[in-house]
C-alpha cells in the first residue's frame, strides 16, 4: 500500500510539520508499503535532504510559484494518487491542509478524520484518536481505508531529516496548472521573528491570566532571564496587549517544544495545550489544583505565582562571591 504524507515548505525549506507527517505516515506502514512525500512549490531540490525517512519524494515543482494554492495541490495530489493508487493520505493541520485535506477526500470520495491525535493500524482499518470541540472531547472512531486523515502538528515527533538519493525523487512540472488556477497568491505576510522565535526557543517562561496586570509581567521577564528563557503569554495575555502576538503560544499562537516550559497562572485549556503539550517538562504554578495544566504537567506547585517567583528569582541570583 501506498501512504502519501503531505508536506509543505516555501523557497526550497521544508516546514517542520513536514517531517510530523512523515513520521505520521511511516508509523503506519507495514513490510512492503511504501511511504511517499509530496511537495508542492517552487523548488524542492534544495529541501531533499530533509525528507526524513520517506522511501521517496513526488516533488510538483512551478518555478514562479513559492505557494501552491491548496486546489492546485489537492488536485496534482490526486492525480498521482489516480496513477499510482494509495490507501492513506496523511495532510497536516495547517491553513493550507485544511483545505488540501477536505478537497482531496472529496475528490477521492474517500473518509476524511479532521484533528487526528493518534492513528494505530488494524488489519484494513484504521483505529484514530481525534479532537472535538477544539479538545474538549478525545473521539476514538474506527475508519475503514482508504482513508485521509488531517493530524495535529506536535501529535508525531518528526521523522529524522535524512537525505533522499536523487533516484528516489520524481520530480512533476506543474506550471500550467498553478498557471490555470482561478485563485492566485498576491503577496504572503510573514511575521518577523528577528524579535523572538519561541519555536526554536529551549527554555520558555509563559504567564496566563493568573498574572493579574501588565506591570507584573516584568518579575516574570526578570524570572525568565535568570532561567535563560523566553517569556511567552497565552492568548487573554496577548489579547489584553501585554505582550505581542509573536510571543502567544496556543492554537492560533506558536507551536512550541521547548525543554523547558513554565506555565505561571495559566488554566491549560485545550487551545493552549496545543501549543506547548509537547515540551520536554512542563511546570505548572496555579492556585487552583484542578486546572487543567497539571493534567500535563511533569511538575507542579499549587501556589500563588507570585509567592513562586518571588522565591525562585532570589535563589537564582548570582552571588556576588
Ligand atoms: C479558536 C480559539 C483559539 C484560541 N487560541 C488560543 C491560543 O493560541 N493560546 C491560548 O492560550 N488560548 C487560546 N484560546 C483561549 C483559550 O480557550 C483560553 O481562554 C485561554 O488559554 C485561557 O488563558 P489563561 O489560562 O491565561 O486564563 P484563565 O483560563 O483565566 O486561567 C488563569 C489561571 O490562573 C490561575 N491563577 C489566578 N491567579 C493566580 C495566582 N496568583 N497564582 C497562580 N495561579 C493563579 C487560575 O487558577 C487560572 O487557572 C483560544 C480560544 C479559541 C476559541
Amino acid at each position: 500500500m501506498k501512504i502519501y504524507a503531505c508536506t509543505e515548505g516555501r523557497s526550497g525549506q521544508v516546514d517542520a510539520v513536514s517531517l510530523e507527517m512523515i513520521a505520521a505516515a511511516r508509523s503506519l506502514a507495514r513490510d512492503g508499503d511504501d511511504v511517499i512525500a509530496f511537495f508542492a512549490g517552487s523548488a524542492a531540490a534544495d529541501a531533499a535532504g530533509k525528507f526524513g525517512t520517506a522511501d521517496r519524494l513526488v516533488a510538483a515543482i512551478a518555478p514562479e510559484a513559492d505557494i501552491v494554492v491548496a486546489g492546485t495541490y489537492a488536485r496534482q495530489l490526486c492525480d498521482v494518487i489516480a496513477a499510482e493508487g494509495a490507501g492513506i493520505v496523511v495532510v497536516p493541520y495547517s491553513a493550507n491542509g485544511l483545505d488540501v485535506a477536505s478537497s482531496v477526500a472529496a475528490r477521492l470520495d474517500w473518509p476524511l478524520v479532521s484533528y487526528v491525535e493518534k492513528i494505530a493500524r488494524d488489519g484494513q482499518s484504521l483505529s484514530v484518536v481525534a479532537q472535538l470541540y477544539g479538545g474538549k472531547v478525545l473521539a476514538d472512531c474506527s475508519v475503514p481505508l482508504p482513508a485521509v486523515l488531517m493530524v495535529n502538528p506536535g501529535a508525531f515527533a518528526e521523522a529524522t531529516a535524512t537525505p533522499l538519493s536523487p533516484d528516489r525523487i520524481d520530480t512533476i512540472d506543474i506550471a500550467e496548472l498553478v498557471a490555470a488556477s482561478r485563485v492566485r497568491p498576491i503577496s504572503i505576510d510573514l511575521p518577523d521573528f528577528s524579535d523572538v522565535d519561541l519555536k526554536a526557543a529551549e527554555r520558555i517562561v509563559c504567564v496566563g491570566r493568573g498574572i493579574g496586570d501588565e506591570a507584573s509581567i516584568d518579575l516574570a521577564r526578570d524570572l525568565a532571564a535568570l532561567l535563560g528563557a523566553e517569556i511567552a503569554g497565552s492568548r487573554p495575555v496577548v489579547d489584553n496587549g501585554w505582550l505581542p502576538k509573536l510571543r502567544q503560544v496556543g492554537k492560533s499562537g506558536q507551536k512550541v517544544k521547548p525543554k523547558l516550559y513554565m506555565a505561571l497562572g495559566v488554566s491549560g485549556a485545550p487551545e493552549h495545550l496545543e501549543g506547548m503539550g509537547q515540551s520536554d517538562m512542563i511546570i505548572a504554578v496555579n492556585t487552583d489544583p484542578k486546572a487543567p495544566i497539571f493534567n500535563v504537567a511533569h511538575y507542579g506547585a499549587t501556589c500563588d505565582l507570585f509567592e513562586l517567583m518571588s522565591s525562585l528569582s532570589e535563589r537564582l541570583q548570582p552571588s556576588d562571591t
